[in-house]
């Protein structure tokens, strides 16, 4: 357990949190700002418990120049609405310029102030210490509350912790709390859903998965790479075709270890990569030569829901299909509603799934979406991320 910022003392301190606001902006205008309105927990617990508060981000790809196309100001602009109190921004092009090191000096207990984009230093993604140092010298004690960045070691999202006690903020304290859990202590059966563009991008994933899991179900684009390797023609669907042998052996370890590896029974299928290009539904096995399937079908909805049923903690990360057309979105939305319905615990980690959740208005029926979609993959490859694991043990 990673000690969390109610945990240490904080009044009276200069805190530095890594935030994620990394939002998207068009014409230097916020056009979502959930991940402001998703730190805001943990920025209000730190202004009532007394802290001085350095929040710190990045935004875009400044590449590590003062590119003012990257500027924090609107989103220092946005936390003063959300905050209901001022939040002192100076847009040093050097990020801690003196004036800055004299304002966060000045803070008094419960102030707020935005440092200017991490990346406007070439040191930050280079986690030097010559960065890292003016970071911490800011502040006593180090807050990461950044998951979309946590497998990423940088000066203000690891560096730091080499110089201040570091303790992780509200949101990372929830992706572990759910996506850990769900990965590292399930509560079985456990089933994972794995679905999305490509095989390739997700073998770590299903490799490590396969070792966890008692239910493993293959739906997406890289379903019919598994069914190449069991011998079905697939027509003109998306095939890796480096990765053949490899589902094959991942359905024999699948077999091996007990894990009911399940693929779909019936694919919706379309006569080009097109909404308008719809033809019908098609067996797995019977896949038309001139066909590529977009989808998976009804039955294979159902019989993934009647399993699905059983599970008491559920992953899911890639969509069934290519569910940004409507003609395709059946199955994933399917899914979605099994999940939607389950007392299971579910857990959406992928940026895409988590997007089709929230299409179909079923996000707040999952037990948690995680936040970061690279984060999150390399969580469930097993990978340590560094942002984490930087952080004090409890
Ligand atoms: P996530 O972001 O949830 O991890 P991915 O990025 O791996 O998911 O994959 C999402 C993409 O996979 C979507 O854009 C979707 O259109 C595409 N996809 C799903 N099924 C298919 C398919 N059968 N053929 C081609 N693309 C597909
Ligand atoms: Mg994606």
């Amino acid at each position: 357990m990673k000690k969390t910022v109610r945990d240490i003392d904080v009044k009276g301190k200069r805190v530095i949190v890594r935030c994620d606001f990394n939002v998207p902006l068009k014409d230097g205008v916020i056009t979502d700002d959930i991940r402001i309105t998703s730190a805001l927990p943990t920025i209000n617990y730190l202004i009532e418990n007394g802290a001085k508060v350095i929040l710190m981000s990045h935004l875009g790809r400044p590449e590590g120049e003062a590119n003012m196309k990257y500027t924090l100001l609107p989103v220092a602009k946005r936390l003063t609405e959300l905050l209901g109190k001022e939040v002192k921004f100076i847009s040093a092009p050097e990020v801690v310029s003196d004036e800055v090191k004299a304002a966060a000096l000045a803070l008094e207990e419960g102030d707020v102030m935005l440092l200017e984009n991490v990346r406007f230093r070439k040191e930050e993604t280079k986690n030097k210490p010559e960065f890292t140092k003016e970071l911490a010298d800011l502040a006593e004690v180090f807050v990461n509350d950044a998951f979309g960045t946590a497998h990423r070691a940088h000066c203000s999202t690891t560096g730091v912790a080499d110089y201040l006690p570091a303790v992780s903020g509200f949101l990372i304290e929830k992706e572990l709390q759910f996506l850990g859990n769900a990965v590292e202590n399930p509560e079985r059966p456990f089933a994972a859903i794995m679905g999305g563009a490509k095989v390739a991008d997700k073998i770590p994933v299903i490799e490590n998965l396969l070792g966890k899991v008692d239910i493993l179900i293959i739906g997406g684009g890289m379903a019919y790479t598994f069914l190449k390797s069991k011998g079905y023609e697939i027509g003109k669907s998306i095939l890796d075709a480096d990765s053949i042998e490899l589902t094959g052996e991942f359905i024999r370890k699948a077999e091996e270890k007990g894990v009911k590896l399940m693929l779909p029974v019936d694919v919706v299928c379309a006569s080009d990569f097109a909404n308008d290009a719809l033809v019908g539904v098609f067996p797995a096995d019977g896949i038309p030569e001139d066909l590529e399937g977009l989808d998976i079908g009804p039955e294979t909805v159902k019989a993934y829901g009647e399993v699905l049923k059983t599970a008491k903690t559920i992953i899911w990360n890639g969509p069934m299909g290519v569910f940004e057309m409507e003609n395709y979105q059946g199955g994933t939305r399917g899914v979605a509603e099994v999940l939607a319905e389950s007392d299971a615990v579910t857990v959406i980690g992928g940026g895409d799934s988590a997007a089709a959740c929230s299409q179909f208005g079923l996000a707040d029926k999952m037990t948690h979406i995680s936040t970061g979609g690279g984060a999150s993959l390399e969580y469930l490859e097993g990978k340590v991320l560094p942002g984490i694991a930087c952080l004090e043990d409890k």
